[in-house]
């Protein structure tokens, strides 16, 4: 930045959490590690709260208060707002509010509040250590989280609810040891400290490392291996396009504890009306930017002509296949709608209605797979490509 348009001013406070605590970590740690040592009890207790604190954020600030991708019971959400206060990242009114706003204006470097087209840096932990005019509390996409009796709570109370979760229940934790030092700089501060990092990943590395399947309209990345440190967020790509979705990655062997942990929820009757994206949706989405991908490629390829009619003849069947599927949904919503209005009477569903729903779902499945097979022909049509640029 030029002098003309000097650096806003640091905020004290978060740079002495930010920068102050991972340096002190950085020193103490290892001094009291090699003098005194830690034990196993200590380590599992750091592994536990730093869990603990994750995925309150993951599950409760992220994907139930910023998105409202499913429904918790009181007891949940009181857990998610203590443990998620203990992740020292401001109160989940502040933190969502933010975040729908990051959403919203992805990588638009005046309004995403840590965009990712300002750099690693800014995006990582920057933002958050000056007062940028990107930065400044606007509650106004958050009316709904205002109405949250335990949201506003936590807001009110947060400063003392995170020295009780960060200082009070380590101190209780090492009185019980017998090593309260030791104790605080492993539960206490080493634990804070990575989770503080693991979650920046997903505003900063999650918006630059990995691929991008679903859409290529924003900087948001899919990465395993970022999953496996985020508690099952570094499917970003995937999630910057169906935000709703309770899962991040969707796949049964995509690593999100997150998901799995809502969905373990939901069957000890703690979480609900969990919000599953229509497969075909997913489909339509990874095909839509593989079209992109292949127009693009074949723009500049030569001797192409009867691949450039090929793709269009698949593209003509791809639109096809979403106006069926439209059209299908809509059925299915009119039916919906005239049993919820009591258009029809009868309590039970008739022979009649019960074989139209399941020829409906047929219908839809059949659809969803003609997607799945397009993908299939679209990938060995982008071999055929590759294959003669290579003989070029
Ligand atoms: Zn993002
Ligand atoms: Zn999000």
């Amino acid at each position: 930045m030029s002098n003309s348009n000097p650096k806003p001013p640091l905020i004290g406070i978060n740079v002495a959490i930010f920068a102050g605590l991972p340096l002190i970590a950085l020193v103490l740690i290892p001094v009291w590690g090699i003098y005194r040592g830690f034990d196993a009890f200590q380590w599992l207790w750091a592994l536990a709260f730093l869990y603990l604190n994750g995925m309150s954020i993951t599950g409760g600030y992220h994907r139930l208060w910023s998105h409202k991708a499913y429904e918790a019971s009181p007891v949940l959400k009181w857990l998610y707002a203590f443990w998620g206060a203990g992740a020292l990242q401001n109160s989940i009114l502040v933190w969502a509010s933010d975040h729908r706003r990051h959403h919203r204006y992805v990588d638009d470097n005046e309004l995403d509040p840590y965009s990712a087209g300002r750099g690693l840096w800014f995006s990582h932990m920057g933002w958050m250590l000056r007062e940028y005019r990107s930065g400044e509390p606007d509650f106004s996409n958050a009316k709904d989280l205002e109405r949250d009796p335990i949201v506003v709570w936590q807001h009110r109370n947060y400063v003392a609810l995170t020295l009780v979760m960060n200082l009070g229940l380590p101190l209780l934790l090492g009185i019980w040891h017998g090593d309260i030092i030791g104790t605080l700089l492993l539960v206490g501060l080493l634990r804070l400290v990575v989770n503080h990092h693991v979650t920046f990943f997903i505003n900063s590395l999650a918006h630059f490392w990995g691929s991008r399947p679903y859409t290529e309209s924003n900087s948001a990345r899919d990465n395993g291996f970022l999953a496996f440190l985020t508690y099952g967020e570094g499917y970003h790509n995937f999630h910057h396009i169906f935000q709703t979705d309770y899962r991040n990655g969707i796949r049964w062997w995509q690593w999100d504890p997150t998901k799995w942990m809502i969905n373990a929820c939901s069957r000890l009757g703690l979480a609900h009306n969990l919000n599953r994206v229509p497969d075909f949706r997913i489909q339509r989405a990874l095909l839509d930017t593989e079209f992109e991908r292949a127009r693009t490629r074949l723009q500049t390829a030569h001797n192409s002509d009867s691949l450039r009619q090929l793709l269009e003849r698949e593209y003509l069947e791809f639109t096809e296949s979403i106006n069926q599927w439209t059209a299908l949904q809509g059925q299915r919503y009119e039916r919906t709608k005239e049993q919820l209005g009591g258009v029809l009477e009868e309590k039970k569903l008739c022979l009649q209605q019960k074989w139209e729903k399941a020829a409906l779902r047929t219908r839809l499945k059949e659809l969803e797979y003609s997607l799945k097979m397009q993908r299939k022909r679209l990938g060995l049509l982008m071999e055929q490509l590759q294959l003669q640029a290579q003989a070029a």
